[in-house]
């Protein structure tokens, strides 16, 4: 039923090799400081690819130590910002030039299908760095009328060395919406990879260099949560923590940063998102559409369209068409040409989508299609159906992050804005209606951070991201993001002559 015959095959050999391994600190690759290296995974076949430097909490304060001198003393928060500018855009461009080889080792190292990180998620890391070169001179504080004899002003500086941790799903574009406006206001930053997609960062740190980023300005530490990025979110020498993953974690972050030194924190965690379809859509519109919101990226996006809530009218009629478009679905070898879904990310997040399609199963709701793995090596999984969904099984409240579309029907607007919003998350949400009334309602009363009508996963530097409720704290992207890395200083200071 499904296309599996590429599974079986021999992986295709990635037209690139693995060059950088080190942490890099102060401007140097070097070896962990305890010496200790991990293995990151090819997921199409769990081999290993490379040995990668394990960071912990002594290679996480070298590299804090070197952001920090790298911000007092300078040169970076000092230059002008138009000198910044210039290096983002040369590291842009340099991006541009090495696309394909980087294309082919996220893809080796992530899974995802290979024209997927060719022909979208590297032009859109570029478009974002342009974007916020673009922001770099742009800004500035006000001033403001004040009561009393008094000139007052606002600076906006940078607020000093920022932490990141990113996640394994979107490795080099979490690396982008976290870097790129923080290098934009001036900061210095310490950045944590995922460590099940530790290679594409290092990669592109290098191409950093050579745009002529100062040393100290980024470093990159390759680690695991507990360990590296503990140490990251507690470190006293650090002035902001942003994170994106799982929100458990993400609450984690949020109590080490508390109990250190108050950094200030941005979180960009799960979802469960909504993707609400009437009965005056166009049916097979929808369809692809509701398709592509869930399995987009093996179905591991935070903001997957993961509770596809149909019209009753409409509803038999979707659940076939749905079925039929996932059984299509193209599996296999993502170096693969016209592969749209290739494996998990790693053997943990396999076995626990396969565990929810079990429970799936037990909670008596209808399996249309899938429900099992492919092949017998790495970890790949069936495109899979359920349709008869209930909003209290697990598999409708619970973040499954795997290519598992759950189908529930609703009987009214008003009911479905209930229980779309009866989540404890709030990342984003769906709408496809022909109806502009519809619409306009559905966009105000759903609880989350994007709303899409008629279109989903739209993403664009310009488009802030993130989420209500438990789905995080902040924005990223857009003109939003730079409040996360900007301090605002008052100036108050007095007029000589009251006539003034
Ligand atoms: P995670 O949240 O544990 O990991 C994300 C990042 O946080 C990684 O870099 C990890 O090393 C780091 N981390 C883990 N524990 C930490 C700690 N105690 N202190 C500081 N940093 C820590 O996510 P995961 O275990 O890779 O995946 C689990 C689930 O999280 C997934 O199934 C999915 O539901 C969700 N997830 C969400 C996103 C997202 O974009 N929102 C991304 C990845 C995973």
């Amino acid at each position: 039923r499904f296309s599996t015959a590429t599974v079986f095959e021999e992986p295709i050999i990635p037209p690139v090799q693995v060059t950088y391994t080190q942490n890099l600190i102060n401007g140097h690759f070097v070896d962990a400081a305890s010496g200790k290296t991990f293995p990151t995974y090819d997921p199409r076949t769990g081999e290993v690819i490379a040995h990668v430097a394990e960071g912990d909490a002594e290679d996480i304060n070298r590299a804090v130590a070197a952001a920090r001198k790298a911000f007092d003393e300078g040169p970076w928060p000092k230059m002008t910002p138009y000198e910044r500018s210039r290096i983002l855009l040369r590291f842009a461009d340099l991006v541009e030039k090495h696309s394909e080889e980087l294309a082919a080792l996220e893809t080796w190292d992530n899974g995802k299908p290979h024209e997927q990180a060719a022909k979208a998620e590297l032009p859109m890391l570029v478009r974002l760095f342009h974007y916020y070169a673009g922001w770099a001179d742009k800004i500035h504080g006000l001033t403001m009328p004040a009561d009393g004899n008094y000139h007052v002003q606002t600076l906006h500086e940078p607020i000093g060395v920022a932490g990141q941790i990113i996640p394994w799903n979107f490795p080099l574009l979490m690396f982008a919406w976290k870097v790129g406006p923080a290098l934009a206001c001036g900061n210095t930053i310490v950045l944590k990879t995922a460590e099940q997609t530790p290679l594409t960062a290092l990669y592109v740190a290098k191409l950093f260099l050579e745009a002529g980023l100062p040393p100290g300005v980024l470093n990159i530490i390759s680690g695991f949560g507990p360990t590296a990025g503990a140490a990251l979110a507690s470190h006293m020498d650090v002035d902001k923590i942003a994170f994106t993953g799982s929100t458990e974690t993400g609450k984690i972050v949020q109590g080490l940063a508390a109990r250190s030194n108050l950094k200030s924190v941005t979180l960009e965690l799960g979802g469960k998102s909504p993707f609400i379809i009437f009965d005056d859509a166009d049916i097979d519109e929808a369809v692809e559409l509701a398709h592509f919101a869930l399995f987009f990226n093996q179905g591991q996006c935070c903001c997957a369209g993961s509770r596809t809530y149909v019209h009753e009218r409409i509803y038999d009629e979707f659940v076939e068409k749905a079925k039929a478009r996932a059984v299509r679905r193209a599996v296999g070898d993502p170096f693969k040409k016209g592969i749209e879904q290739g494996p998990q990310i790693d053997s943990e997040q396999f076995q626990k989508v396969l565990r929810y399609i079990k429970s799936g199963i037990e909670s008596n709701a209808t399996l249309e299609c899938g429900g099992d793995r492919i092949g017998d090596r790495g970890y790949f999984v069936q495109p899979t159906v359920f349709s008869n969904v209930q909003d209290d099984m697990l598999i409708a409240q619970d973040e499954i992050f795997g290519p598992v579309q759950s189908i529930l029907k609703f009987n009214d607007i008003k009911d479905v804005i209930r229980r779309a919003n009866a989540t404890r998350y709030g990342l984003a949400a769906g709408v496809f209606t022909g109806s502009l009334e519809t619409a306009n309602t559905m966009m105000r009363a759903l609880r989350a951070g994007t709303v899409w009508i008629n279109c989903f996963d739209v993403f664009d530097a310009a488009i802030p991201f993130g989420g209500y409720k438990m789905s995080g704290i902040g924005r990223e992207k857009g003109i939003y993001s730079l409040n996360n890395y900007l301090q605002v200083k008052a100036v108050v200071s007095p007029l000589k002559n009251p006539a003034w």
